[in-house]
């Protein structure tokens, strides 16, 4: 009944979703009907994004966040524009369109230098989409980037709540600044990715309504959402992790409510069980985000403890990929895989 309910409105109410994400006994039927909406509107195809984690420098002091400023265990470093650049040779042989350049909130990357790797790479595989998740920035920056042939941008919200993001952030961290950058991307015209952290410290479930009602407010293109994994060196270190469970849930309930929404299984939802990416990807999620960083860099971009895909046998990523994507029941395309939005705009 609540699912049916959910997948012709595509919303609930409060109290609806409330009884919806705090039970199991709505999982199959969330399952099968997630996946009969994303077959509807992908059919069995996921998207691959190519991700280049270029630098772990960052001026942010999230608590959550293993390379936040005050972890001075972390060992930093930056990828130069030569480094980025092999990272895409390989990736456009292996069959990624997009590439997605992420990182902490590092000065050195003035708005020069990232308008001059955009330009680069879109000048070498101009049939790529190259996508930018580098946090905050002033608009007339997201401007540029976006003028320099960069068409999305990934900044999760992380939570819709105020209270909530006060206490996972550093005070001079505001919600509302986060939001009015994902305005600024929207009417800058990009693609744009937001999402939230699932499981984290103090979350409730109210939280995460506000998280949805948030989502449908800004009806972004892509939602990325994973469990808070804890990271020995934050202060969130004897945190419990997030719920599994409750993120493939989560990833049902967005299915049925944004039907052509892109919607990652990440990494993180991979780290916290083996096959988690997989549970995923028959819960309605259609993108896979492989690593492409250079194998020596990556135990460095360590956002939480065990991640996955950092040991030296992680340079084959794309083949276990696709294996476990066929294994789940889909195949992996290589397509630049646009929002829906976008390719029907273009017709
Ligand atoms: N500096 C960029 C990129 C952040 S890293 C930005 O501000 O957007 C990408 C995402 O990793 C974050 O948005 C956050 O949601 C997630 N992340 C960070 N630390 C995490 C943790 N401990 N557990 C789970 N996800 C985490």
């Amino acid at each position: 009944m609540l699912i049916e309910k959910l997948c012709n409105n595509h919303d609930l109410s409060d109290g609806e979703f409330r009884t919806l994400l705090e039970t199991d006994v709505y999982d199959d039927a969330l399952r099968t009907a997630a996946d009969a909406v994303r077959r509807e509107h992908y059919g069995t195809e996921v998207y691959l994004r190519g991700l280049i984690e270029f630098t772990n420098y960052c001026r942010n002091d999230c608590l959550y966040c293993g390379i936040r400023r005050s972890n001075t265990a972390a060992s930093r470093y930056r990828l130069t524009e030569e480094d980025i650049l092999a990272c895409c040779e390989e990736g456009y042989a292996l069959g990624y369109r997009t590439f997605v350049l992420q990182g902490g909130e590092d000065a050195y990357f003035t708005d020069e230098r990232v308008c001059r790797i955009v330009s680069a790479i879109r000048e070498r595989y101009p049939a790529c989409a190259v996508t930018l998740s580098i946090g905050e920035r002033p608009r007339a920056s997201y401007q540029a980037f976006y003028d320099a042939g960069a068409e999305r941008y990934l900044l999760r919200h992380e939570t819709a709540d105020p209270q909530l993001y006060s206490r996972l952030h550093p005070a001079e961290l505001h919600l509302e600044n986060r939001i009015r950058c994902l305005y600024d991307l929207k009417e800058i015209g990009y693609q744009v990715g937001a999402g939230m952290m699932v499981g984290c410290p103090y979350q409730t479930t109210e939280h995460l309504i506000r998280d949805l009602r948030f989502l449908q407010e800004l009806q972004p293109d892509m939602i990325g959402i994973g469990p808070f994994l804890p990271h020995k060196d934050t202060p969130f270190r004897d945190a419990e992790k997030g719920d599994l469970y409750l993120v493939l849930r989560l990833l049902g309930v967005l299915r049925l409510m944004f039907p052509e929404v892109l919607l990652p299984a990440t990494t993180a939802l991979g780290t916290i069980h083996p096959l988690g990416r997989e549970m995923g990807l028959k819960m309605g999620a259609n993108v896979i985000m492989p690593n492409l960083s250079p194998v020596s860099v990556r135990k460095k971009y360590m956002l939480y403890d065990d991640k996955i895909c950092t040991g030296e046998e992680s340079a084959q990523c794309v083949n276990c990929l696709a294996n476990r994507v066929n294994s789940a029941g889909y195949q992996v395309v290589s397509s630049r895989g646009d929002a829906l939005r976008c390719r029907k705009a273009e017709k």
